[in-house]
Formats: C-alpha cells, structure tokens, sequence
C-alpha cells in the first residue's frame, strides 16, 4: 500500500515534470502566429479574424470548451487601415518599407509625384511662415512638405512633429527623422499621408512618387476568444488568464507587424497554462480569454467588461500576459501596489525556486488588458517580461528574435501562485 501510494506520487511527479516542458508548445503557437498569413493579426488580408479561427481550434484539440455555445465574443470598431499598396520612390530608388520609412497609423492615402518643398527652420517654427506655406498649396504650387527633424530634441522636436500633423489637413508631409519607428492602429485618419523616412535612408529629394492605399475600415468586426476549464462544483469562482492576440497588422499588402514578443508570446501562454490546468485541476473554474482590438486601444477587454460571459464579481484573480518572449531581466508586476499580498506571494515562491532574477512591482496602468478589469474592481495582475529584447510595434518583432529564455519558469511560477488560492 505504502510503496504503492509512493510510486503513484513518483509517477505523479514525472508527468508534473513532463509538462513543465510548456516552451515546445508556445514556440509552435507563436510561431505560427507569426506567420504569413495571419498578416500580423490585424485589419489586412482578415488577418485578426484567421488568428481567432486559429485559437478557436487550438482550443478545440486540446478539449476545452467555450463557455457559451461559441468561443467568439464579437465586436466593432473603425479602424484605419493600409490594404493595397505602399510604395515610396525617392530619387528613383523604392525605400524599404517598415525598415527605411513607416506611415503614421492615422496616415491619409495619396498615390502621385509630390511636388515639394523643403521646410526651413523658420518656415516650422514661425507661425506666419507656417501660414504662407499653407497658402502656397491651397493654390497647388506644391502638395507636400518635407520636415527634417534630425537636429531637434524635446520640446523643438515634439513643435515640429505637432506641425507635421497639423499640415496633413493639407498637404503630404514627410518627416525625416532619427527616432526608433513605432507604429500603432488609428481610427481617425488624416486628409494626408504622414510619412516618416529613417535618416539613414534619406538623400536630399529631387523626385519623390508615393503609392499609400489607405481606408476607413467602418465598424470592423473582431472576435475576443474564450475557452474554460470548468471545476466541477457549478457555484465556483474563476480563475482568469488572459492575453490579447492582435497586433498591428499590415502597411501595404507586403510588409506586416508579425508581434512576436507582443502577444503572440503571451497568447501561447494561454496553451501552455490550459495543458497545465487540464493536468492539474484546482478547484477554480480557469477561464482563458484571447482579446482581439487591443492595440486599437484596450476594445477587446472594455467589450468584455461591458458584456461579460462571467460574473466578474466571482473572478478571484485575473492574470494577463502581455509581452512573455524574454525575461532575462525578469518580468515587471503591473498593480503589484493595489494587492501587496499577492505580490508577497509571487516574491516568495520566486525566492523559494529562483525561477526569475527580478519581480519588479509596478503600480496601476492602462497599458493592457487588465485595465478594464481592474477599474471594475476585479482583483488583477499583468505580467510582462524584461530582457534585451527591445524590439517593439515594429517589423522586428519576430518570432526568430525571441529567446524563450524563461517561459518554463514563468509557466512554474503562474502554477505555483494559482495554487495558493
Ligand atoms: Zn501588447
């Protein structure tokens, strides 16, 4: 009886071991979240909804059900959107999209030869200048500026980029500039294209062409996708993870964000905790949440909140990852001040097991989709990871530049925090 019990725990202990293996399975969803055709989960080539489609049917081989009849919570939302081409020709040489030049996310389209003119200092800085300028093009004497904002720093910087906006009511303007590129997803575009070109790939214009399709997609629809593990007592609470599968799609129908750090990481988290808790029963019902429109501005998760397929008041604690790729540098605790004991919890196992270098505690943020949980009083966590890793909204962010470097540990660490409740 005894040697019995004590091989079933050994045997017990093999297989909690064997499934500690969760990396395989989140290089696989990731990597495949990555891939071409879901073109960068976003609003070109249907990319988001191919990714919910994806997610749904992962969930489906692993035998979780959705919590309702289907696991899709749709929604809409407008969103603007690059789906045809983009080129840009400068001096008769293409640059490169994505790497030598990115349009702004609420960029206008146009598609001709910019007959342009150079902006001087004065001619960014002074407001009647700025006026005559304006003058110039409503009498079509040219139909784009070109602001170089390599020599400016703080607040000249931010006038000039605030100016270059400002005269997108206008004309094309081209920004040439030396900061990192960051793109994002707009809902408001503007009546002209906003291109921004990398210094390095800018040689003083003579001919400039552009080629920028650019649409208002209207009411857009996108699906959250959602999964659960139920316990079998019925009035249970939930335990809840959650990762948004978005990025930010595509600029052009060549070039896209495949977000591997930001979130295909943490959306194949949600795969490798779903064969952990399938394993491992806790006496919770464990729900896993997919949102979709996250990157146009938390929509996904405020849907949720508006519309929950849970009672939120019976969420004992909701975990979001967002940005799990890395982790050299450990991870950082987003609402670590609002629940101290929790954040204790976390501190203690990772001391007890070594699991991280760091668990640094931040305070409240709106900066995923813990968010909205959170202002509905639903006790929550975001955990993103630190690392060399700094590639991040743009074409970098592959799934060949994550190190995975600490997703077992993290997987550990999540399980062991889910049992002390
Ligand atoms: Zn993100």
């Amino acid at each position: 009886m005894r040697s019995n019990r004590f091989f079933i725990s050994f045997l017990f202990c093999f297989l909690s071991v064997s499934l500690f293996s969760q990396v395989e399975e989140g290089r696989r969803i990731t990597k495949e979240l990555c891939a071409p055709k879901y073109f960068g989960r976003g609003y070109v080539k249907s990319g988001d909804s191919l990714a919910a489609v994806y997610l749904a049917n992962e969930f489906q081989n692993k035998g979780i059900k959705p919590i309702k009849k289907s696991y899709f919570q749709p929604f809409s939302f407008d969103v603007n959107t690059f789906p045809g081409e983009m080129k840009l020709t400068l001096n008769g040489q293409e640059l490169k999209t994505g790497i030598d030049y990115i349009v702004d996310h609420n960029s206008g389209g146009f598609h001709g030869e910019l007959k342009f003119k150079s902006l001087t200092e004065s001619e960014i800085f002074n407001l009647d200048s700025t006026r005559k300028i304006v003058q110039f093009i409503q009498k079509s004497i040219f139909n784009s500026v070109i602001i170089d904002v390599r020599n400016y720093q703080g607040d000249s910087l931010k006038n000039a980029n605030s100016i270059a906006n400002a005269l997108t009511d206008f004309a094309t303007v081209l920004v040439v500039t030396n900061e990192k590129f960051t793109f994002s997803v707009g809902s408001n575009p503007m009546g002209f294209p906003l291109i921004f070109v990398q210094g390095f790939a800018y040689q003083a214009a003579k001919k400039i062409e552009i080629q920028i399709d650019q649409k208002l997609k209207k009411k857009h629809i996108a699906n959250n996708v959602v999964a659960m593990i139920p316990t079998e007592n019925k009035k249970a609470e939930y335990l809840v993870f959650t990762a948004h599968y978005d990025h930010l799609g595509g600029m052009g129908n060549q070039t896209y964000f495949p977000g591997g750090n930001d979130n295909a990481s943490g959306t194949s988290m949600l795969f490798a905790l779903a064969d952990y808790f399938k394993e491992n029963p806790v006496p919770y019902h464990v729900v896993f949440i997919a949102f979709a429109g996250e990157e146009a501005g938390l929509i996904g998760s405020k849907y949720f909140v508006d519309h929950p397929l849970v009672d939120l008041k019976k969420i004992k604690f909701l975990l979001n990852l967002d940005i799990m790729g890395s982790g050299e540098e450990g991870i950082t605790v987003v609402n670590a001040t609002l629940f101290p004991t929790e954040f204790e919890k976390l501190i203690s196992i990772n001391e007890k097991e070594n699991y991280l270098s760091q668990i640094k505690k931040r305070g409240p943020a709106a900066n995923s989709d813990h968010y909205w949980f959170t202002e509905k009083g639903v006790p929550a966590f975001f955990f993103y990871t630190m690392g060399d890793n700094k590639h991040y909204h743009d074409v970098f962010d592959t799934y060949e530049e994550l190190t995975f470097n600490k997703y077992n540990d993290i997987v550990k660490l999540i399980a062991a925090f889910a049992k002390t409740f």
